[in-house]
């Protein structure tokens, strides 16, 4: 048959014949992954699985001494720099207490920590979770070095705020997270725009194949903590969320500590090791590398009428020759009778060769997650 591959397609093919693991011409590559595809089905795989998200084991950390301690009371936040290497402990002061969280690059505020771009290859939570900031930055800003039992997180959704409860409930001015986010940063010259869409600690929520969330109560007990690693300066912003209409407070939330424990040797290696392996992509864009570098003043947008659109180009497509195997026509035939494979034989090799790809290349993603090696020589946990 005669296939249309554009150029990306080529390179993935041609990294497997490189690679040596399924044959040594791009016919024997299509043909055998097929028939690893369908073996992946049959033992209980689906044609829309994510891929394996991967782990980098480290050495646990030795957090340095407390140089910062604070306790905020309910319904209020607190906008706090945290530098590379330093470790934030949010914790429980009465427990039962929903944390919501957002995150800034202390000198760049225009690169933050963006729930979506989190949620990529699926919602990563609890310890060794890298927290990244978003696209076009998007790299690593923050990891989880610990936490105690418990610990709910949630960042499907975007952030409580006063229309809900007005609309809902009919209250004005009650206390929410998009206005306390909002006065929490304003300590620091940014607007209630600037706000983001809401990492949660301790909000115990699942969502319905329909988008629906279903809140819980809150199983945080007194003294229970998150430890969340700078892996850039950050403007770190726990507050507390205010409502009290679902349970996710146990309607009545308490107060929360705040601690900044000083960078070690230790946590600077973590920092380095996670910079070196996830911060080296040509896609991690800054400013200097914008069209546009400013951050335009004026609120109305006007049409520039220099503009001359630059996208990038769509990639070259040709056509190979490929001869598939008896079995692997029977095989194609079987895949585009269950109607997840495209509506052509073409498209059913194709869609089957970057399935497998996807499963069995292995390699880093926005999920892979920390491992920590415990230390030989204190087991017991940072305190
Ligand atoms: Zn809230």
């Amino acid at each position: 048959m005669k296939l249309t591959v554009n150029t990306n397609h080529l390179t993935l093919i041609d990294r497997i014949i490189e690679a040596g693991t399924l044959g040594k011409t791009r016919e024997a590559v299509l043909n055998a992954a097929v028939i690893e595809h369908a073996r992946f089905l049959l033992t209980g795989g689906t044609p829309f699985r994510p891929p394996p998200p991967g782990v980098v084991e480290v050495d646990t950390p030795v957090y340095g001494p407390v140089r910062e301690e604070l306790v905020i009371p309910p319904i209020t936040g607190k906008a706090i720099p945290v530098r590379t290497g330093e470790v934030l402990r949010i914790s429980q002061v009465e427990g039962g207490t929903c944390v919501d969280y957002n995150a800034y690059n202390l000198h760049d505020y225009k690169e933050w920590l963006d729930c979506g771009f989190n949620r990529t290859r699926g919602v990563t939570v609890g310890k060794g979770t890298i927290i990244w900031s978003g696209s076009p930055r998007a790299r690593p800003m923050q990891a989880i070095l610990d936490h105690s039992d418990n610990f709910d997180q949630y960042y499907q959704g975007h952030r409580c705020n006063g229309l809900l409860n007005e609309i809902e409930y009919g209250f004005v001015d009650h206390p929410n997270c998009q206005d306390t986010f909002a006065e929490a940063i304003r300590e620091y010259g940014l607007t209630p725009d600037d706000v983001h869409d809401s990492y949660n600690l301790w909000m115990r929520t699942n969502v319905t194949p329909e988008g629906r969330r279903e809140f819980h109560w809150n199983r945080a007990r007194r003294d229970d903590y998150v430890d969340l690693l700078a892996v850039i300066d950050t403007l770190s912003v726990p507050i507390i969320c205010g409502i009290d209409t679902i349970p996710l407070n146990n309607y009545g939330p308490g107060s929360i500590r705040l601690q900044v424990f000083a960078a070690s040797p230790s946590t600077r290696g973590l920092v380095e090791t996670i910079q070196k392996r996830f911060g080296r992509f040509h896609a991690q864009k800054t400013p200097k590398d914008f069209k546009t570098k400013e951050i335009r003043m004026k609120r109305e947008l006007e049409r520039d009428p220099n503009y001359v659109p630059n996208y990038f180009p769509n990639p070259a497509e040709t056509a190979i020759e490929v001869n598939v195997t008896p079995e692997v026509e029977r095989l194609l035939q079987t895949l585009l009778a269950t109607g997840d494979y495209l509506e052509s034989k073409e498209h059913a090799l194709l869609h089957s060769f970057l399935r497998w790809y996807d499963i069995a290349w292995p390699r880093d993603h926005v999920s892979t997650k920390l491992a920590f090696r415990p230390r030989p020589d204190a087991p017991q946990r940072n305190v």
